[in-house]
C-alpha cells in the first residue's frame, strides 16, 4: 500500500512518501510510456540487484526512452536509499523510467524527456504456502504485437485481466499461454514443472518475461546436479506434472499446489530450489 514506508529518488534528491511526479500533460499519462523493474532487499541482501538495474535500462531502450543513469549508478543509489530503512521489513526496489513529452505526432516518446525515479518501499516477503492456477483465456502477445522485450507498464493490463478472470473463478493466479497455445508463464511469475525427476520450464521464446529469478534458479538447480530442460510445454504436460513451482523476484521460489481441479503437493524440488536460492542469496551479502 502507498502508506507503507516509501522513499523515492527523483531529480537528484530523496523524498519520503508517495510524491507526485507526473502531470496531466505527461506522455506516460496518455500513452503509458513507462518501464520498471522489481528487485527485493530482505535479510540484508539484494540478490541480482545489478541484473535488475541492467534490465530496467534495456526496457527503457526497447520503448524508445533514453536511460539517464548507468547500471552502477542505479545500484549505488539503491544501496544509499536502503540505509533509510531499518531492515526489519523487506523492501521492494523499483527503478523506473517514463517519458514527459511525445515525439513525432505525440505518439512515440521524446527520448530527451526521459525521467527516472527509484522508488523503495517496505513490503514483507509473503509466507510460502503455495498457490492455485487455472488456464487463462487471455494470451501473451508476441513481439510483433507488443514490446514483450521490455518490462513495460503497458503490458500489464493483460496480466491484470488474467488475474481478475482467474480470481473470479476461485483461483489465485493464471497459467497464461503464448499465441500458439503453449504454456508461457503465470500472470506475475515464471513457471517450472518436474516430471520423473527432470525439471522443465518453458523455453524463452520472446513472448514472456524471461525472469532473473528464473535464470538464477536454473543455474542453481543445474549446479546442484538437477537435469533441466528449457522446452515447449503444453497444458497437458503441466496437468501430468509431479510438481509445479513458480519463480519471481517478489516471493522467489513458490510451489503451485493446484492446477484446475488437480491438487498437488509442494514437492521436494521446489523445496530444494527455494533452499538453494536462499543459501545463494545470503552468500551475496557484502
Ligand atoms: N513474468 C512476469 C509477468 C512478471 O511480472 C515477473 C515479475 N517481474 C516475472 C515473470 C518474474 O521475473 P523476475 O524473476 O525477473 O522477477
Amino acid at each position: 500500500a502507498a502508506e507503507s514506508r516509501t522513499w523515492s529518488f527523483i531529480d537528484g534528491d530523496w523524498y519520503e512518501g508517495n510524491v507526485p511526479v507526473v502531470g496531466p500533460r505527461s506522455h506516460v499519462m496518455w500513452l503509458g510510456s513507462s518501464v520498471f523493474d522489481g528487485a527485493r532487499w530482505f535479510e540484508a541482501v539484494a540478490p541480482d540487484l545489478d541484473r535488475h538495474c541492467a534490465r530496467v535500462n534495456a526496457s527503457a531502450v526497447a520503448l524508445g526512452l533514453k536511460p539517464t543513469h548507468c547500471v552502477e549508478e542505479i545500484v549505488e543509489l539503491t544501496l544509499d536509499g536502503l540505509r533509510k530503512f531499518d531492515g526489519r521489513t523487506a523492501v521492494y526496489i523499483r527503478p523506473m523510467y517514463w517519458a514527459e513529452y511525445g515525439g513525432y505526432m505525440g505518439v512515440p516518446a521524446d527520448p530527451q524527456s526521459t525521467r527516472f525515479c527509484l522508488c523503495l518501499y517496505e513490503s514483507p516477503m509473503l509466507p510460502v504456502s503455495g498457490f492455485s492456477v487455472t488456464v487463462s483465456p487471455f494470451r501473451r502477445p508476441t513481439i510483433e504485437t507488443m514490446p514483450t522485450n521490455a518490462k513495460a507498464g503497458c503490458l500489464y493490463p493483460n496480466n491484470a485481466r488474467a488475474i481478475m478472470e482467474a480470481r473470479a473463478r476461485g483461483f489465485d493466479n493464471a497459467l497464461v499461454l503464448d499465441m500458439l497455445g503453449n504454456v508461457a508463464e503465470t500472470a506475475a511469475s515464471n513457471v517450472f514443472m518436474v516430471k520423473d525427476g527432470v525439471v522443465m520450464t518453458p523455453v524463452a521464446n520472446g513472448t514472456f518475461l524471461s525472469g532473473i529469478t528464473r535464470s538464477r534458479t536454473i543455474s542453481l538447480l543445474s549446479e546442484a546436479g538437477y537435469k533441466i530442460e528449457e522446452k515447449t510445454l503444453t497444458v497437458k504436460d503441466f496437468m501430468d506434472a509431479d510438481e509445479i513451482f513458480s519463480t519471481g523476484n517478489h516471493s522467489k521460489v513458490v510451489p503451485i499446489v493446484k492446477i484446475e481441479d488437480r491438487e498437488l503437493q509442494a514437492g521436494p524440488v521446489a523445496k530444494r530450489a527455494r533452499e538453494l536460492y536462499w543459501q545463494w542469496a545470503h552468500s551475496t551479502a557484502t
